[in-house]
């Protein structure tokens, strides 16, 4: 039997596939671009209930399955967008219901650690994690991934996202931001920061973007090109990002590091993990991209191992909870 995994904690509304060996299969994914403006909860969470069953229709016939093969649904329970979470686990209720099969609510943030593991695999890694909402340095420590540093305001891709729309360019903003830094540097090899230098986002173990945000928006309103921002930016933001992830990997003694999250897709980000960890004889992993954007596939991998260890969600408790953070799971699975 397969697991059917339910993602739908902001802009993404997603369904993928593991097998009953736990080998993950590709998402069939719709995503809420907006005309103009942010992501707003309940746009998102009105496009997900649109999306829903020509998707599910089509992650299922991607391999061939009928509702019949499904044994089991796992669902995102949080963190994210209240109305977005609602409608996934309302979809996984209704089709746990239907068809007389488990359900199991999962944590989204342990869920990119996961797949991230598996399509990598590395063992104990500091994780980070960095997407639209979240940004987050990881450790598993004692039966639990435990955060050791976190944004304390805005998660990196928001910020990207913000910095993109106030310069006409649609959600998602972190692509092309990365195209428009690498056509700087690429153009102006021996460019320097003067004149774009930013803050510096690092708080202890800690993280901040939102002073940055407001520095870059200042350095386009004063006349510097918007591919020179934009550079300093990714170099700015990532720097402080491999910071924490190295002096976590300090802490821990660990000698892997796994990123995730949508902005684990960015080449130049990859590419600094890679040096950080060059230097200090740790490894530096990074998922397929596919699997670093949130994806319904990671979903179903965390049900299936949680299931595996034997733990399911009664009707009863499987309300979603948009706080739900990253060590309140406890890791019975490995
Ligand atoms: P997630 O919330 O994990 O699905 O990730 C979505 C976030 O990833 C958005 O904020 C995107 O702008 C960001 N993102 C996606 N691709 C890239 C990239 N190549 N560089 C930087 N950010 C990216
Ligand atoms: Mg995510």
């Amino acid at each position: 039997m397969w697991t059917l995994g339910i993602e739908s904690t902001a802009h993404t509304l997603s369904f993928g596939l593991i097998d009953k060996n736990g080998i993950p299969f590709p998402s069939s994914t719709s995503t809420i671009k907006p005309e103009k403006g942010g992501i707003h909860p309940r746009e998102a969470a009105d496009h997900h209930k649109a999306a829903a069953s020509e998707l599910l229709a089509s992650a299922l016939a991607s391999q061939s399955l009928s509702p019949l093969d499904i044994g089991a649904i796992a669902y995102s329970q949080g963190p994210g967008l209240g109305p977005c979470l609602r409608v996934g686990a309302s979809i996984a209720r209704g089709l746990a219901a239907k068809f007389d099969v488990p359900l199991i609510g999962v944590n989204h943030c342990v869920a990119h650690i996961e797949i991230g593991r598996q399509q990598c695999g590395c063992d104990d890694p500091v994780l980070l994690y960095v997407s639209g909402g979240n940004t987050q340095v990881i450790a598993r420590l004692e039966g639990k991934y435990r955060v050791l540093g976190e944004t304390l305001d805005i998660g990196i891709g928001n910020m990207l996202d913000k910095f993109a729309r106030a310069q006409g360019i649609p959600f998602p903003g972190g692509p092309v931001i990365e195209k428009l830094a690498k056509k700087w540097i690429d153009d102006n090899p021996n460019a320097t920061m003067e004149g774009l230098e930013l803050p510096y986002a690092v708080r202890g173990m800690d993280l901040a973007f939102s002073g940055v945000l407001t520095a870059a928006l200042r350095l386009v309103n004063s006349g510097k090109p918007l591919e020179a921002v934009c550079w300093s930016l990714q170099e700015h933001v990532f720097s402080a990002c491999v910071e924490v992830a190295e002096r976590a990997l300090a802490h821990t003694g660990k000698t892997e590091l796994l990123l995730g999250g949508g902005v684990a897709c960015n080449t130049r980000l990859r590419t600094m993990c890679t040096l950080m960890c060059e230097e200090r004889e740790a490894t530096s992993f990074a998922p397929p991209r596919m699997y670093c954007i949130d994806n319904g596939t990671m979903i179903g991998l965390l049900g299936h191992l949680e299931m595996g260890a034997g733990r399911v969600t009664e009707f009863d408790k499987s309300a979603i909870d948009q706080y739900l953070r990253t060590d309140q799971t406890p890791i019975i699975w490995a």
